[in-house]
């Protein structure tokens, strides 16, 4: 069948004849998106072609089988995005990959921006004392693999201006490169069944899977073995497993093995021979690709503690290793938006320092003293501009609107409040889609989008032996909600379509 055909097999069930409007491209987006007739014939349509590209998940119910799977949940349609935006993003993802390898190469500025946090910060404070432990220790690791994305949100200002503002970096865990490499198929078959073919060129092919793979694939050649694996360290719920495996199978096409574990595993069977190699279920492991760790709550015993200490201890390629963690979190996120901080980092680099800058937002410190006093005033004044950020990862965990308040008027004066960072609040101009769930009825919603750009970087000692921007992920969320990534249920996956 042709896209054309195709169309009208599905709207022949329909009693309206279709519509004339759609036979040209002076289809208005609008028009489209209140089209109920065609939103209804193209939701069944959209789910399919999810499932046969691979946009899969496991269901709620029963995710350790893969007896029955579901579509992951993504936009009815792609979100336009401004072509200039989008490019910077991508453009200043090399030069993140570098600034957070010197964060985590540099002990002394770890320690002072956290020295507050992990005062009161129980789980940063455990993550730390690894950090600490083994710092005092010989490194027997040269090889340093970052996989990581940088999110954004599109700020609109008051006058009119659209700007790139950096939501977070994820330095552990950052997901969904592998269904993102899927979902552009999909979006554009969805836009040639809504008649709307011109745009499928400005839906972007995508291939983080790949990319990331291609760090990882390096930082495995330099390790050195044949019979070492890859492991993927995962969770005991395995939902999103084939995001996981996208990845897991460009290494096998490659001929790099991959075992996937989880803490306990490591736990049970774990050891290191007296060169610091890593052992887990009698095999060499040259790379521990952490898929889990980012959470309190994945620490389930002390020995999931143990497991992760003695990973970090020995020759495996951790990635990422527990500094450069430790330099994704939201305090060390603030830290470098203090005037001055990037000039530490790239003394002989302003255009760098520029480039990175020009995407951050007003971050504020907690931290005891006069400056964190003002940013409590400044927080209890209006709090409707700011978001109050704990350490933490996994989406749900930040503060909105009355309850900074609450939590701020309760905290003020305590040392508690050097757990939050305050962030001002990106403002984006919301944009109508439909969001397609499993088992959720379909509602045209006022939706917010979150662009991330993947990164991969591999040093060797002192050289950076590969450095990209590996791809992109626009996940979008009904405006209702303040906050929550996908995995928390809230977002879906989407696409820019580039305007
Ligand atoms: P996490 O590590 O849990 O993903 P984030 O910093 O990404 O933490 O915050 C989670 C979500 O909260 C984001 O995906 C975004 O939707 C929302 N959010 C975070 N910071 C801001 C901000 N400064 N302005 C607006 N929304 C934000
Ligand atoms: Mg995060
Ligand atoms: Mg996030």
């Amino acid at each position: 069948l042709t896209v054309n055909q195709d169309l009208r097999c599905h709207r022949s069930e329909q009693t309206e004849p279709a519509d004339i409007r759609f036979s040209a491209m002076s289809v208005k987006w609008e028009d489209v998106l209140k089209d109920e007739n065609l939103i209804k014939n193209i939701e069944e349509l959209a789910k399919d072609s999810a499932l046969l590209h691979g946009v899969l998940m496991r269901t709620k119910e029963t995710p350790n089988s893969p007896e029955v799977v579901s579509y992951a949940p993504f936009t009815l349609f792609p979100t336009p995005v401004p072509t200039a935006l989008f490019q910077q993003a991508l453009a200043v993802q090399t030069h993140f990959n570098r600034l957070v390898d010197r964060v985590s190469q540099n002990p002394g500025f770890l320690e002072e921006t956290l020295a507050s946090t992990i005062k009161v910060d129980n789980f940063t404070a455990r993550l730390f004392n690894i950090y600490k432990q083994v710092q005092h220790e010989h490194h027997p690791q040269s090889i340093v693999l970052g996989l990581n994305r940088s999110d954004y949100m599109l700020d609109h200002s008051p006058d009119g201006g659209t700007s790139l503002k950096q939501i977070e970096i994820n330095t552990i865990a950052a997901s969904f490169g592998g269904l993102a490499s899927r979902t552009p198929d999909v979006h554009r078959h969805i836009l040639k069944v809504a008649n709307l073919p011109q745009e499928c060129s400005n839906v972007l092919d995508n291939n983080p899977a790949a990319g990331l793979a291609r760090g990882l694939a390096k930082a495995w050649e330099l390790y050195g073995s044949e019979r070492a694996v890859v492991m993927f360290l995962v969770e005991n719920v395995q939902r999103n497993i084939y995001d996981h495996r996208y990845v897991e199978n460009e290494l096998w096409k490659r001929n790099i093995p991959v075992i996937r574990r989880q803490f306990e595993d490591v736990c049970r069977t774990g050891s290191l021979d007296e060169s610091k190699r890593l052992f887990v279920d009698g095999r060499e492991v040259a790379i521990v690709y952490f898929r889990n760790g980012y959470m309190p709550q994945n620490y389930t015993s002390e020995k999931s503690w143990e497991a992760r200490l003695m990973m970090e201890r020995s020759l495996a390629v951790k990635c990422p290793d527990i500094s450069t963690h430790l330099a994704g979190t939201k305090k060390v996120q603030q830290e470098l938006a203090r005037p001055g901080v990037l000039e530490r980092f790239f003394p002989d680099e302003p255009q760098t320092v520029a480039q990175i800058r020009a995407t951050f937002a007003g971050l504020y410190t907690l931290d005891m003293g006069e400056e964190g006093d003002k940013t409590v005033a400044m927080a209890l004044a209006n709090p409707d501009q700011y978001v109050l950020k704990p350490q933490r990862e996994g989406g749900g965990n930040n503060i909105y609107g009355n309850e900074i308040c609450e939590v701020l008027e309760n905290l003020k004066n305590s040392t508690e409040r050097m757990a939050y960072i305050l962030m001002d609040k990106i403002q984006p101009v919301p944009v109508q889609n439909y969001l397609l769930r499993p088992g959720a009825p379909l509602r045209l919603n006022s939706c917010l989008s979150e662009l991330g750009a993947f990164g991969a970087y591999v040093r060797k000692g002192k050289d950076m032996v590969f450095n990209e921007c590996v791809g992109h992920l626009l996940r979008t969320k009904s405006s209702e909600h303040a906050d929550g990534g996908v995995a928390a249920g809230v977002a879906v996956l989407d696409n820019p379509l580039l305007v």
